[in-house]
């Protein structure tokens, strides 16, 4: 039995949300994610998630890539250029998530939720990014087979979600945090499949980074326990995970995560103000800890020597 083994050449990627204009925790993220990979001399894939239709902004994918262009992220696959693993836009991509889901209900790993959003919904769990959700509390999780069947035949609206068991709930070590584990009982079945048929962030990000053969994920701390939901993804899919290195997230000067309810905090407004790319990446390398002041400097500057692990 061969031990298992990190490739040499990582594959890495940003993949964005669509849903506004780049702001500077945004720019952290991909500038992280682009640097760890490009020590290591691998690929940096651009993929868009833009699943969450009525988020999605006109405009916003274009724009995201002119301001990695503009940052100085450069990427080998993405929407506009293509590659091996094309399409790198969510919307495109239906024939994996549908073969995926099929696996899963094949193996009886998921089941039919009739629960409306307002049903589950308890004002203190509000999610707050993408791979949050209230915890469910199993209403649907066990009802008979025939009542199922009944449901469904009458035409109910249904999500489908993944049946989580607590046993399998596993901490992971991340390459910045070290070992990280859930709370206990935090880890509620999840939907991989929304009522209106789409596919739930949590199934389409680890489908699509299996497909695209991802070897790292580089991503906001915010994203920490929906990994230990991907993960049992990854193990149903009967597929390798990659390496996670969750980042710190920016937070603007009211303390709050940067987010583009932040005033000045897009790359267009602090562009339109004059500043420059290197002034954006050598604030945000100092604010990591990579530079002792926040001089401009260009990201491929960063990249000898960078190591996501200090
Ligand atoms: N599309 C997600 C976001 O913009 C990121 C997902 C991920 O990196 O796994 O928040």
């Amino acid at each position: 039995r061969v031990a298992s083994f990190r490739p040499m050449i990582p594959r890495g990627r940003y993949a964005p949300s669509p849903t506004g204009t780049t702001h500077l925790g945004n720019a952290s993220t991909a500038l992280l994610a682009w640097l760890s990979v490009r020590a290591a001399s691998g690929p940096y894939v651009v993929r868009l998630e833009d699943l969450d239709r009525p988020r999605v902004v006109a405009g916003s994918a274009e724009g995201i890539l002119r301001d990695l262009d503009w940052l100085g992220l450069d990427w080998d696959e993405g929407p506009d250029r293509g590659g091996p693993y094309a399409p790198y836009v969510q919307s495109e991509r239906g024939g994996p998530y549908a073969a995926a889901f099929e696996t899963l209900r094949a193996a009886g790993l998921i089941y039919p939720c009739f629960c409306s959003r307002r049903d589950i919904q308890s004002a203190a769990s509000a999610p707050q990014s993408p791979g949050d959700e209230a915890l469910y509390p199993g209403t649907c999780r066990d009802l008979p087979p025939d009542e199922v069947a009944a449901r469904v035949a009458s035409g109910r609206a249904h999500a489908w979600r993944f049946r989580v068991e607590p046993a399998a709930v596993a901490p992971f070590t991340d390459r910045i945090h070290g070992r990280y584990e859930a709370p206990p009982g935090s880890i509620g079945d999840f939907v991989v499949r929304r009522a209106d048929r789409v596919p739930a962030y949590q199934l389409a990000v680890v489908v699509d980074d299996i497909a695209m053969k991802i070897d790292e994920v580089v991503r906001g701390e915010d994203l920490l326990a929906s990994t230990v939901r991907q993960l049992l993804l990854y193990r149903a899919l009967g597929a390798t995970p990659p390496a996670f290195a969750h980042v710190p997230i920016l937070l603007g000067a009211d303390g709050v995560r940067l987010s583009k309810r932040h005033q000045g905090a897009t790359l267009r407004e602090l562009r339109e103000a004059g500043e420059s790319a290197a002034s954006i990446v050598g604030h945000l390398a100092h604010q990591h800890g990579l530079r002792p002041k926040p001089e401009p400097i260009r990201a491929r500057q960063l990249v000898a020597g960078f190591d996501l692990g200090i």
